[in-house]
């Protein structure tokens, strides 16, 4: 017999989605997605009956994916009322948005390929229903508050951010003393970005990339700037697949790492005339700028994972252009004095607009770690800052994913505990 997938609801909740036809499909898609997240589903069914949340208004600028989805109705049974938007106007998937709207009840934001206003206009539609707490990837939902909405800060409980560059963005806030509430950063608990951003991001990158152009990477130059957790992951894939890796870096300790890897390194000057492939993953601004352009081989494909589409100087690249055209979905070819350069995805979130975000398994600990973080802050009494995720919290995270891949580690003996702490036993 058929699975029956999807009860519409009887009326809707407030939304602005792309279709809410695409709800069944969206259903499905969800249901995979949550196979591969046994911790956040272990959470959920421990919330559902303990209610945590109850009566608490959650509000969440995050990329509406089946992952995402799944986080929001872990909310919604741990008794909140969640309104969600997207965190970046490529990265919805049109499908899971209707189901969570048709199916669930819950209040959706988010139309994939949205323009700048109707992003902004969806994040003021979550902000209208007044969260007491706040999630962010990426700190929008924050700077509005501190912004133009002011008069509801002293509504808000707290907040969680998902992305390093948020956070890097409320440290400042912080420094400056003028955050108001406090945000626990979701991106420090090691089981997030060792994880999420290092083999989430270094698979979905590459896939991204092969999605969007279906070239070999064997044998193939490829230029990784930045070796954080993203540009590690993606080096060592690209690696994988018999790619001649360089990595360009600022940090002299990433450098050296990079090289003690058995990359290449050098400037992003010297990479850019030897690159075939090139990805941004260092969430800063020009990596890739008007003087390498030039540079570049015929052929050259570019493509960022990492936080925003100014990591790829586009404007210049317009400039420099004498002709611009799509030559596929997401590739676009830029007349570059007689040679063709290719943007990937608009330099937007290639692992996002051209594939399918992180896969499921990862984000299985990053919002595991969102929903112990809420817990957190209802059941303390923060100050407004910055804070790191619980240890504990990070450790319990960690444990129950392996016990949920059925991997079992050892426990120290008292004698070897007791060892371990002694600072007596000399040589
Ligand atoms: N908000 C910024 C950049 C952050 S993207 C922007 O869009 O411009 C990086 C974040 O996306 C990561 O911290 C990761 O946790 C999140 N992410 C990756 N895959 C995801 C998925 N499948 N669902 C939801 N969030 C995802």
């Amino acid at each position: 017999m058929e699975k029956e997938l999807t009860t519409l609801t009887a009326k809707p909740p407030a939304h602005d989605v792309t279709d809410l036809g695409l709800a069944e499909l969206g259903a499905g898609r969800i249901e995979w997605a949550a196979r591969e997240m046994p911790v956040l589903s272990q959470i959920r069914r421990r919330i559902a009956k303990e209610k945590p949340f109850a009566g608490l208004r959650i509000g969440a600028c995050l990329h509406v994916t089946t992952e995402t989805a799944n986080l929001a109705l872990a909310l919604r049974d741990g008794g909140a009322s969640v309104a969600l938007c997207a965190s970046n106007p490529l990265s919805t998937q049109d499908d899971a948005a209707a189901a969570i709207v048709a199916r669930d009840g819950i209040s959706v934001f988010a139309r994939k390929g949205e323009d700048r206003d109707t992003y902004y206009k969806h994040i003021q539609a979550v902000l209208d229903t007044h969260p007491q707490i706040t999630m962010d990837d990426g700190a929008d939902v924050v700077t509005l508050l501190h912004t133009e909405r002011r008069a509801q800060l002293p509504e808000v409980k707290g907040g969680t951010e998902e992305t390093t560059t948020g956070v890097i963005r409320l440290r400042a806030m912080a420094a400056e003393g003028v955050l108001a509430y406090p945000i626990v950063a979701v991106n420090e608990a090691r089981t997030k970005h060792m994880f999420d951003n290092q083999y989430g991001t270094g698979q979905s990158g590459i896939d991204g990339l092969l999605r969007a152009t279906n070239i070999l990477i064997a044998g193939k130059t490829a230029v990784v700037c930045g070796y954080g957790w993203v540009g590690r992951g993606v080096a060592v894939r690209l690696k994988g697949m018999g790619a001649i890796v360089i990595v360009c870096e600022v940090d002299p300790l990433r450098g050296l790492e990079a090289a003690c890897d058995g990359y290449q390194v050098a400037t992003v000057a010297e990479a850019a005339k030897r690159g075939d492939i090139f990805f941004t993953a260092t969430g800063n601004l020009n990596v890739l700028g008007k003087d390498h352009f030039p540079l570049m081989k015929d052929g050259a494909i570019l493509g960022n994972v990492g936080h925003f589409n100014d990591e790829i100087e586009i404007p210049a690249l317009e400039k420099l252009a004498s002709s611009k055209r799509t030559i596929r979905p997401f590739v676009e070819e830029y007349g570059v004095g007689g040679k063709s350069v290719f943007l990937l995805a608009e330099g937007r979130l290639l692992n996002h607009a051209a594939a399918e975000a992180n896969p499921a398994a990862v984000m299985d600990m990053s919002f595991s770690n969102q929903v112990l973080a809420i817990e957190h802050i209802l059941r303390s009494t923060l100050r407004p800052d910055v804070y790191s995720v619980r240890p504990e919290d990070d450790a319990l995270v960690a444990r129950l994913k392996l016990a949920a891949m059925g991997m079992k580690i050892d426990q120290m003996t008292e004698a070897q505990a007791q060892y371990a702490r002694s600072w007596k036993a000399g040589t």
